[in-house]
């Protein structure tokens, strides 16, 4: 498994391409913006995208998803939750072609690899993470969930009390995982188990604030 970061536009989304090298087919999470950076990596690594996994339907994240879409034919898949007349996109989103919805517990696989979704609300309400294990490999893409050292913002159109619940889920996850968050540096897991403010605030770290 190879996995390549992309950051791209104005709020450096992180564009994450995932490819299996034997079968050079390969999945793009968050096509946030800048179709060509993403499609001209695409193209010189010779790989077939099969997948567009989306982690929430902010703009900073979906950017690039018409142009991306349209070039690959890829088939897309959100959280329901993203769609239907919440956000001012969504209208937009709504007509992608080839789209699909994921929830809990569903599977997306790309090449070899399978991507697992896990429901992670809070800074939107249908907001994923998407986990996957390839041998000595493992990570989480947490979209705008877990950042390093901090989370995402739940004042716009969000939940503290959920986002909460859902870094509680992660940080409960069994093992280490490598954590390839939308914006900024990758982390560890156990990196932020201890020292992540908000996930051990969730967790009770500090019952007197
Ligand atoms: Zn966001
Ligand atoms: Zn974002």
């Amino acid at each position: 498994m190879n996995i390549k970061t992309l950051p791209v536009g104005y709020l450096e989304s992180n564009c994450y391409v995932i490819s299996d090298e034997k079968t050079l087919q390969c999945a793009i999470i968050d096509p946030g913006d800048e179709s060509n950076t993403i499609l001209d990596y695409i193209e010189s690594n010779r790989l077939t995208p099969v997948a567009i996994l989306i982690t929430h339907g902010h703009f900073d994240h979906i950017g690039a998803l018409e142009e991306v879409q349209a070039q690959t034919g890829a088939p897309v898949y959100i959280h329901a939750a993203e769609l239907g007349g919440t956000g001012r996109l969504s209208g937009k989103l709504d007509a992608t072609p080839n789209l699909r919805t994921y929830a809990e517990g569903d599977t997306v696989a790309a090449g070899r690899l399978e991507f697992h979704v896990i429901e992670t609300p809070g800074h939107t309400m249908g907001c994923v993470t998407l986990l996957i294990i390839d041998g000595e490999t493992r990570a989480l893409f947490t979209g705008d969930t877990l950042f390093a050292g901090s989370c995402g913002r739940t004042d716009v159109g969000g939940d503290m009390d959920m986002m909460e619940a859902s870094l509680r889920r992660l940080a409960a996850l069994p093992g280490d995982y490598e954590v390839y968050p939308g914006h900024a540096e990758s982390t560890t897991l156990e990196n932020e188990r201890h020292f992540n403010y908000y996930i051990r605030h969730a967790n009770g770290d500090f019952p007197n604030q």
